[in-house]
């Protein structure tokens, strides 16, 4: 039987080291908030969103939320988000993605001010993340893999990691997350040959591919720990990447979906915000 490495515990750590942080901000007449920008109502988008307020409400911060028409144009969004990085009282701006595919999304996530970003989207973040140097906060899904790994006690030095998935957003970031706490990371992605074979050999498996039930009893061995990072809707339903039940009974250690990953992303969020307000008020 795994032990269940569950998001709850890990978020409300987070939570509670940022209370004592906006308390001291705000004494110093400043109250953290976040800009949201949503464009049209996607449901996942939606979900995250509230999320988003929720954490942000318990730590005493504020969002803002631009919910536009997905008819939105892309002048219309850079105009908004240029609004927002010369708003002195927004210190932090998360865009909801995928974007409508009218928006030429990379263009927007350039022209954020890199100060503001903080879910890692600008390539003033992303380079950060990539050279281990300069200044910028990474993704906030890969930050939050690092952080329940953390919280659970996990070392990561010399340990082999494999990460199912290569996107900008989830898998790249954190192979050099991984990397850089000393592990060895293997990178696999839809054309990976012998997926089960590359994910059996792992010590950690992060699952972060977005389809659902991918990862099942031929691509685990005993003793691994297993990461699920997918959010996938099936029949109305949120499951992950990894066939819990097979999975359950053969790892050491599992972290599920839902009440996983998800629950510590909006944290790491909240975190990224106070670490930028911070920042701003001490010039
Ligand atoms: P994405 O942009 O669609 O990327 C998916 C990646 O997985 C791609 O690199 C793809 O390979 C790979 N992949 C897909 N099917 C595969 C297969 N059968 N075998 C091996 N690799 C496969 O998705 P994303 O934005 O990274 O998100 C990944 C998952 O994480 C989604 O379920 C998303 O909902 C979830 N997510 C969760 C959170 C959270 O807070 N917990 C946040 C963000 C995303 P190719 O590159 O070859 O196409």
């Amino acid at each position: 039987m795994a032990e269940i490495l569950t998001g709850a515990p890990v978020a409300e750590a987070i939570i509670q080291s940022l209370i004592p942080r906006v308390e001291r901000l705000k004494s110093a007449g400043v109250t953290p908030r976040l800009a949201m920008i949503r464009l049209g109502e996607v449901g996942s988008q939606l979900a995250y969103q509230h999320s988003a307020q929720r954490v942000l409400k318990r730590i005493g911060a504020e969002a803002e939320c631009f919910a536009l028409p997905d008819s939105t144009s892309q002048a219309e969004l850079l105009a908004l988000v240029e609004e927002i990085n010369r708003r002195g009282d927004i210190q932090g701006c998360m865009i909801l993605r995928p974007l409508p595919s009218s928006i030429d999304e990379q263009a927007v996530c350039a022209a954020l001010a890199p100060e503001k970003d903080v879910d890692g989207i600008t390539p003033t973040a992303l380079g950060a993340v990539f050279t281990g140097a300069g200044s910028g906060y990474p993704p906030c899904t890969a930050q939050a893999c690092i952080a329940l790994l953390d919280h659970y006690g996990i070392d990561l030095a010399g340990e082999h990691v494999a990460v199912i998935g290569r996107s900008l957003v989830v898998g790249r970031p954190l192979s050099m997350l991984l990397q850089a706490r000393d592990a060895t990371v293997t990178l696999c992605h839809s054309r990976s040959r012998d997926l089960p074979g590359l994910c059996q050999a792992a010590d950690i498996l992060i699952a972060a591919a977005g389809s659902a039930g991918l990862i099942g009893r031929e691509h685990l061995s005993p003793g691994q720990t297993v990461i699920d990072v997918g959010i996938n809707a099936v029949r109305g339903r949120i499951c992950g990447d990894v066939r819990f039940d097979e999975a359950e009974p053969i790892v050491r250690r599992l972290s599920p979906v839902p009440g996983g990953v998800g629950a510590v992303t909006t944290a790491v969020l909240a975190k990224h915000l106070i670490d930028a307000a911070e920042k701003a008020l001490s010039g």
